[in-house]
């Protein structure tokens, strides 16, 4: 914790050290949950020495949307954010796997939880990162006992802090009851996501994941996911998934920044695909981890390099 809290990050419009980053008790982001963030991740490649940012101005935009949605008003464009974000990196002289967590937050210390008129502020922390979940063995997931929050309720296409409760809800159920990951059904009972990534099925060669209307966060990995799914001639379909349908799917997995493609081997103790990676996932998840890297010519502008 020593060596992150050394590292530099970017606090009220300056580059500081994280153990000077501090806020009031009294904010109001900390007493509402009226924080809205992303998550993206660079990848160390050994050979050139160079980090590559994945999709930074895709991540900002959705900071941007995010923002919208919760009437706060940055005063940097997605792309001046991108410029901070890779800045950081050569401040902090990476040459590692990292993820950076920006956010903007209702910054004043009030007492009331609306949202107009609110000051609000831009920050971004950095850390060392492998792997979030272990990808090299299958996943065991449960469909959660908890429903996903609706977009009625809080917006979930918002990556909004106050609604990381539910996701942490249905997290710890999960681990708590040996499971590896939670998968929410929609306040209509329709499968949703994961606590922190959104989820596919392939049936009969056919690529399946929930519509955004699905209470689902409109995930960059997810959409990166469906452009090299069609980009390998792969059908790909975005509609309702029953839950008795995870049961009988030929191949499950989950995407996100931190689990990047994580396949599933078992939901509800039933085994998916013989307990082994399918032919779907594998090709997928093996172009997206190129991709990341800068090594994909044809989606190369996906991965920006820091140095
Ligand atoms: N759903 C939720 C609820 C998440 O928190 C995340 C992680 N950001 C995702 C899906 C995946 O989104 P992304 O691919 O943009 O990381």
């Amino acid at each position: 914790m020593d060596e992150q809290l050394n590292s530099i990050a970017y606090h009220r419009g300056a580059y500081a050290p994280l153990r000077e980053c501090n806020i009031n008790i009294m904010t109001h982001a900390l007493q509402y949950g009226t924080m809205i963030f992303g998550g993206m991740r660079g990848y160390h490649d050994s050979e050139s020495n160079n980090i590559t940012l994945f999709r930074p101005v895709d991540h900002f935009q959705r900071l941007h949307r995010s923002a919208k949605i919760m009437q706060m008003r940055p005063t940097q464009s997605p792309e001046q954010m991108t410029g901070i974000a890779l800045e950081l990196l050569r401040r902090n002289e990476y040459r590692c796997n990292v993820y950076l967590r920006p956010f903007i937050y209702k910054s004043e210390l009030r007492l009331s939880p609306s949202l107009h008129d609110v000051q609000d502020d831009f920050s971004i922390y950095t850390m060392k990162l492998d792997d979030y979940i272990d990808t090299s063995r299958g996943l065991s997931v449960a469909v959660s006992s908890w429903r996903r929050i609706d977009d009625n309720i809080i917006p979930t296409r918002a990556k909004v802090a106050g609604g990381y409760a539910n996701s942490a809800l249905a997290k710890s159920e999960a681990l708590q009851n040996g499971y590896d990951e939670a998968i929410f059904l929609d306040s209509r009972g329709f499968v949703s996501e994961g606590s922190a990534e959104n989820i596919f099925i392939v049936r009969d060669g056919v690529l399946i994941t929930p519509p955004n209307s699905a209470s689902v966060l409109e995930g960059i990995t997810m959409r990166s996911i469906l452009e090299l799914a069609r980009s390998e001639g792969i059908e790909v379909q975005r509609r309702d998934i029953g839950r008795s349908e995870l049961y009988i799917a030929d191949e499950m997995f989950l995407t996100g920044t931190g689990a990047q493609v994580a396949w599933v081997a078992h939901v509800d103790r039933r085994e998916i695909g013989g307990g082994r990676i399918g032919p779907v996932t594998e090709r997928l998840r093996d172009r997206y981890l190129r991709a990341v890297r800068g090594r994909d010519p044809e989606f190369k502008d996906w991965a920006v390099p820091v140095y």
